[in-house]
Parts: structure tokens; sequence; C-alpha cells
């Protein structure tokens, strides 16, 4: 799906050389390499703050610690995303409230919000799955209605434009209250490692991120909250300051790719082509087509027959997993999310495509079709 190695090649020798430097310094944890690829990153983002931590999970828990949700408050999100959303949501004994996404763009759908309301509900976290923002004018429209807390899961769309009611554009991750974002290998920003960060623009949360990342810590040997250990290490952080460079040429390669399948697939009547929202850059963490006519799992054999790796993210939708049973749901209860388990099915896109590649994944799929 991804073609890490050839990724690497390609900045070898900046990377050889900046990981050596870390281990020669011996700074590994909080080296000077993590403040300044914090800056860096808060300068690209055109956030005041960003913090770094451990993963992209860790991100999503800090935020919901640092807006001091308690046991009991509701955080709405949806059932179509990464299991970590919804796990820390359960970790911290919040609840969370479940809305199905729309059938095109595979993101929260704010239609739902409405219904998913109640005195109880503090947060929405919005999840920018596959690489494109929510409806976040419409979100974050709702959420000032209701005072309610706006947290992005921005873990699959960095560097991807948006533009806001008022006609300005910021980029994904910097329109809530707090972004997060992961920098799992695969991810679009990915470390050699776990990695993660949050983005926000107020600064007393800022404060109480960064202490929270680091056991609570205001001074030294001085807790003044409840926190965590999550750091981000200095030798990924070396590395991800090399690869934030190209980050935005990372995204257009695989906006590349996208066009070519678009082109190649938007005439075969099986298929649903990804759909766009209007607002928002689609930098295609995935490219994830919907097949119309139950034939998902066959097209998915035949790939891997001729030596594709297609994914099907996500087979299950967490309402329906064996560890979230005690939230009440049930089958039936978010048809759209349930039908796209069924149908989704994510190509190969990364950096590093050939032509004949790119070809062969084409030519596959049409004569799968063609049958
Ligand atoms: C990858 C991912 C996460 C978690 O990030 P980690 O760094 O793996 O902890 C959270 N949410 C979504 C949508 C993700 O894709």
């Amino acid at each position: 799906m991804v073609d890490l190695y050839g990724q690497y090649l390609r900045h070898k020798e900046e990377i050889d050389l900046a990981m050596q430097e870390v281990i020669s310094s011996t700074a590994f944890i909080k080296g000077p390499d993590v403040q300044s690829f914090q800056e860096e990153l808060a300068a690209y983002m055109g956030v005041e703050h960003c913090i770094a931590c451990g993963n992209g999970t860790d991100a999503l828990q800090v935020a919901m610690m640092a807006l001091d949700l308690q046991p009991g408050d509701e955080v709405i999100t949806t059932p179509f995303t990464f299991i970590a959303t919804i796990e820390v949501i359960s970790l911290l004994k919040l609840t969370p409230v479940l809305v199905d996404v729309e059938p095109g763009t595979f993101n929260l759908d704010p239609e739902k919000l409405q219904v998913a309301l109640s005195e109880k509900t503090r947060a929405i976290v919005p999840v920018h799955l596959f690489g494109q923002a929510a409806d976040m004018n419409r979100i974050l429209e709702f959420a000032g209605r209701h005072n309610l807390f706006v947290i992005e899961d921005n873990a699959q769309a960095i560097g991807a434009a948006y533009r806001l009611a008022d006609g300005s554009t910021k980029i994904a991750g910097a329109l809530g209250h707090i972004g997060c974002t992961s920098f799992f290998p695969s991810k679009d920003l990915g470390a050699y490692g776990d990695g993660g960060a949050l983005f926000t623009n107020d600064l007393d949360l800022g404060q109480k991120i960064r202490s929270m990342t680091n056991h609570g810590m205001t001074k030294r040997y001085h807790y003044d909250h409840v926190g965590v250990n999550s750091r981000l290490d200095t030798i990924q952080a070396a590395i991800l300051r090399i690869k934030l460079r190209h980050l935005d040429a990372y995204n257009q390669a695989r906006q590349k790719v996208a066009a070519a399948y678009d082109a190649a697939f938007t005439t075969i009547p099986e298929l649903q082509v990804p759909v766009r929202n209007q607002d928002s850059e689609h930098i295609f963490h995935q490219y994830t087509l919907q097949v119309n006519n139950g034939s998902r799992d066959a097209l998915r054999d035949f790939l891997k027959a001729h030596d594709i790796p297609a994914m099907v993210y996500y087979p299950v939708p967490l309402h329906l997993q064996a560890a979230y049973q005690q939230l009440g749901y049930q089958e039936g209860d978010f048809p759209v999310t349930e039908a796209l388990c069924k149908k989704v099915i994510s190509l190969p896109v990364h950096t590093e495509m050939e032509e004949d590649q790119l070809v062969h994944i084409i030519d596959t799929v049409q004569k799968f079709f063609s049958k």
C-alpha cells in the first residue's frame, strides 16, 4: 500500500546524517530537534502552538484531558474511523455518542448532530478521513451555537487546505479548538516509529497540553495536573523535520495518482470514485472506491492474485466491535457506515508510485469489471 523504503532512499543521506547527529549528541529525549520540529510544524499549520507527543492516540487523549472533560460527558464522533478515536473517549470514561457519516465523503454528517445533542454533550471529534476534511463549516457553526469543543482527528489529512465560510483558508487540523495528528510511519507525514502532535491557538490550552504530555509537570518536579508520559523522540523529530519540507510534494504525488485513478474509473458503472467535499482539498491518504454491485471482496481477491495489495478500511464499524457492545448500539443504527464497510476498497496510493505500477493497477481493475 505504501513504499516507505523507496521514500527513505530519496532522503537517505540527509536522514542518516540527522539520526547520527542525534545519537552522537545523546539528547534522545527533548533534544533540540523536538523544539525545532514543533516550531516548524506550527508555522506550516498556521497555528500558535504545536506540541509533539508519543502517538496520535495519545494526542486525542491529551486533548480531551486538557479540555477537562469529565466522566459522563458526551463526545460526538462517527463509527467509521480508526478505533483510536472512540477508544480514548471510553478510556477517559466519557461517553461516545456516534453519528453516521455522509455516503460520499465518509465524514461526519452534520445533519445528524442535532439528534445526537444532549445536555451532557461537551465536544465533537470530526475525523478527516482518508485525506479530506469533514464539513467543518457546518460542524464549527453547530459547535459554536451549542458551546461545544471541537477536537479534530487529523491523523489522515495533514496538509489539506480548507476553505472557511468567511472565504479564508486554513489547514485541516488548525480549524477546531485542538487538532490532533499522528506520525505513524504510513501516515502522510510518517516517522520511523511512533509519534503524534496537538495543535491549538489558545495559549492556556497550549501550556496545559505541554505540561500534560510531560506528567502534568509545570516546574521541575512540581505537578499541577494529572498527566501522561507521551513524548516524541528526538530521532523521530530529526527525521520529521526533513520530511516536513517535502510534505506538500508528497501530497501532490498522491493527488496525481488519484487523478489517474479517477480518470480511469469514473466510466466504470459499478464503481463510485472518491467524492470531494467542496470546501476541502483532498490529499488522498487513501484512495477509496465504493464497489456498488456486491463484488468488493471478489475485486480484492482478484487484485491480490495480481500482486496488488488493496485494503478494506474499515471492514467492521466501531459500534459493532465486541469491545464496544456496552454502548448499546445495534446493527441498523448507522446504515450509511454499515453499507460502506461492505463496499469500500482502498487502492495503493503513495509517493513512490511508478508509471508501470499505476498502469498495472488500473488495467487489473478494468479487467475485473469487463469480465
Ligand atoms: C492512525 C490514526 C489514529 C492513531 O494514531 P496512532 O499514532 O497510531 O496512535 C487516530 N485516528 C485516526 C483516524 C488514525 O488514522
